[in-house]
Order: C-alpha cells, then sequence, then structure tokens
C-alpha cells in the first residue's frame, strides 16, 4: 500500500521528547521558547508565537488584529474548513473569493468584494504554494486592512527569495502530521510586531501576565494578573522539543520533497488531459501536497480514478475541499464555480520521504495507464 503522505520523523525526534518528559517540565517553558527563537530565525520574522494548533494561532490573530462582530474577512472557500471557522470564532463573517488555476486566492474576485465592512483578507498559501504576497500587501495598504497569511501548509516555502513568516504582520503554520514538519499537533504565529507578539502571549495562556516560566525562575515572589480574557491555547514543551529537531531538518525535507515533485512533473507531462501543479520562478514551493487536476478530455471521472488507483494500492485523497458546499456554511448561498471545478476534477497523490523510485514509477505507471 502506496500511502498518501507520512511525517518524516525519526529517533532523533523521539530522544528530544523523551529527554524533555524526563526533565520533569512538560508544558509551555523553556523548549517552546527556544522552538519561538529558532523559528523566528528561521523564517526570517522578528517574533514567532507558539500555540496549539493553526486553528488556534488563526482564531487569536483574528482577535488581535481587532476583528469582531459583524466585520467581513475575504478569504478563499477553497480551502480547508478551519480558514473560515477562525472568522467565525470573533463573530465575524466570512466572505468567500474565487480562486485561479494554481488555487491561490484570485485578487481580482477579492477586490470586488471589498467594502466598508471588509475588515481584513486573509489569503491562503495553498499546500504550499505561496500566494501573490506583494500585490495583497499593496491592496491592504490602500484599503487600510489587515492581512493574515493561512500558512499552514506553506512552512519551509519562499516568496521572492524569503521564507514564507517574514513577509507580513500575522503568518499562521500549522505541524499536522500532513503538513510538512509536525509536533503531532502544533501551531506557530509569526509577526514583525512586537504588540501583536506580546498580546499573543497573553491570550494564548489564559490572558496571565506573568508565564510559569518567569515565575518559576524569580527569586522573589511574584503575583500574577489575569489582564484580559484569555485562553489555553499552550503548546507543549514536549511537542516544541520535536519541533526543534524537525526545524533543522525543514530545508532537507523541502529539497526531497521537491526531488519527488520534479520526477512527477517529469514523467507526467506527456498526458494532456491533466493539469500539473505550477512552477513559479519567485515562488520556492514545498510541494507540501502534488495535486492534479482533470481536464475536460479526460475519459476517466475523478472518483473512479480514485477508487481504480485504490484498487492498485494507491492511496489518494480529493483536491482541496469548498468550505460553501460543506453543510456549516450552505446557508450563506455562495456559488463559486472556478472554485467548485477545480475542487471535483483534482485529485491529490502520493508524495512523502523516504518514497523510493520504485513507489514513484508504480503511482506513474499506474496514473499513465489509467489517463492515457
Ligand atoms: C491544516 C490546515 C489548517 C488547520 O491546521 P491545524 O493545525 O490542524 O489546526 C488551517 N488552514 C489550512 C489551509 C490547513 O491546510
Amino acid at each position: 500500500m502506496i500511502p498518501i503522505a507520512k511525517p518524516y520523523i525519526t529517533e532523533e525526534e523521539a530522544q528530544a521528547a523523551y529527554d524533555t518528559i524526563l526533565t520533569g517540565w512538560i508544558t509551555q517553558g523553556p523548549k517552546v521558547a527556544e522552538f519561538e527563537e529558532k523559528f523566528a530565525t528561521y523564517t526570517g520574522a522578528k517574533h514567532a508565537v507558539a500555540v496549539s494548533n493553526c486553528t488556534t494561532a488563526l482564531h487569536l490573530s483574528m482577535i488581535v488584529a481587532g476583528i469582531s462582530n459583524g466585520d467581513e474577512v475575504i478569504c478563499p472557500s477553497m480551502s480547508y474548513i478551519a480558514t473560515a471557522n477562525s472568522i467565525k470564532y470573533v463573530g465575524a463573517i466570512p466572505v468567500f473569493a474565487e480562486v485561479k488555476e494554481d488555487y491561490n486566492i484570485d485578487i481580482e474576485d477579492v477586490k470586488k468584494k471589498i467594502n466598508s465592512k471588509t475588515k481584513a483578507i486573509l489569503i491562503v498559501h495553498q499546500i504550499g504554494l505561496p500566494a501573490d504576497i506583494d500585490e495583497f500587501t499593496q491592496l491592504c495598504k490602500e484599503k487600510n486592512i489587515v492581512l493574515i497569511e493561512d500558512a499552514a501548509c506553506a512552512v519551509g516555502s519562499s516568496y521572492k527569495g524569503k521564507k514564507i513568516g517574514s513577509h507580513s504582520g500575522l503568518v499562521c503554520f500549522s505541524f499536522h502530521p500532513r503538513k510538512v514538519i509536525s509536533t503531532g499537533d502544533g501551531g506557530m504565529i509569526t509577526t514583525n510586531n512586537q504588540e501583536y507578539s506580546d498580546r499573543l502571549k497573553l491570550l494564548r495562556q489564559h490572558g496571565m501576565s506573568v508565564n510559569d516560566r518567569v515565575r518559576h525562575q524569580s527569586s522573589i515572589v511574584i503575583f500574577e494578573d489575569h489582564l484580559e480574557v484569555g485562553f489555553n491555547y499552550r503548546l507543549t514543551d514536549i511537542q516544541a522539543s520535536v519541533g526543534i529537531k524537525q526545524l533543522e531538518k525543514l530545508d532537507w525535507i523541502v529539497e526531497e520533497r521537491r526531488k519527488i515533485a520534479r520526477k512527477y512533473l517529469e514523467e507526467l507531462k506527456d498526458i494532456d488531459c491533466i493539469r500539473l501543479p505550477f512552477e513559479d520562478e519567485n515562488k520556492n514551493y514545498n510541494f507540501q501536497s502534488f495535486s492534479i487536476y482533470l481536464k475536460d478530455n479526460c475519459k476517466i471521472e475523478r472518483n473512479d480514478l480514485m477508487q481504480k488507483l485504490l484498487d492498485k494500492g494507491i492511496s489518494t485523497r480529493r483536491g482541496i475541499m469548498t468550505i460553501h458546499r460543506e453543510t456549516a456554511y450552505k446557508s450563506l448561498s455562495y456559488s463559486l464555480p472556478v472554485s467548485e471545478d477545480l475542487a471535483d476534477r483534482s485529485i491529490i497523490i502520493p508524495l512523502y520521504i523516504p518514497m523510493n523510485d520504485e513507489d514513484i514509477k508504480y503511482v506513474v505507471e499506474n496514473l499513465k495507464m489509467l489517463l492515457k
């Protein structure tokens, strides 16, 4: 059986978790601080704030950006549902925009949807391919609204030579096992804004004015105050110690993923009924997923293709979902033909480390047989 994905985690991560457990400090503490510092250095952002997952990262980003009841936030419908849920959590309204053929949000459609209630644009770097950050930064500046990046899948990707995480005020990452590096579950927010960073650190830990580490290290008795209603969105030191080891491997992991992707691109380029992922010289793509779009002239239906591949022991997934067609969002009554078509006609094929040449060849041969 060839799986769709698997995390690349070694003895080193297991040892790091083991060592941390034996120190006796297992929730947010020194390892979280170290992970944050290393993550900020890696991405080139001034600050990094670790949280329990990317959904909570997005939620806190909405709060510090000042989004609240009745505000509108524009985001793609073609994304994981957590993107829109984070907007709902603060009482705001997700306004869905279309995407382009590369699955990333379409700025022309976004422009049409901006009005006086629009407070932010939440762009998503879809399956790791960066969206057009500069264009959105410019647009947000012109309209005086906030830009937030859902970079759940984009750790290790770059845009115009700089790592994702360094470009804007609020960038949210995920360390779920389906993403490029993992801590089991986990998330991070990078920001260049000191005020955002300070408030994010308060909010993730019950609004507490003094964190456990500071209190523990203090030689004088300190009492904490709770400055506002916060949350428990902590990452643990066990997870952070795994994250530190994963981060050391990240550039190598991205390079390996790109090697596999290049083999797929080369081997599949002659199948004329499919469209392969776009590469762009401004965007170094971590290939969190490898998605194939089935064009009109395809003789096999997407779901049938998925079943036939599964019969051959090859696991696939449907392409990125559309949020507006999920039951939880149907009442917003959207029709987004481009997103719907892309979601219905794309599949994600296996890509993980280590994926040997035989497995790649087996996937390619079966795809060729079913598609030609
Ligand atoms: C996975 C994912 C999320 C959610 O990440 P979690 O860490 O599981 O909360 C949010 N947005 C996108 C685009 C994702 O792919």
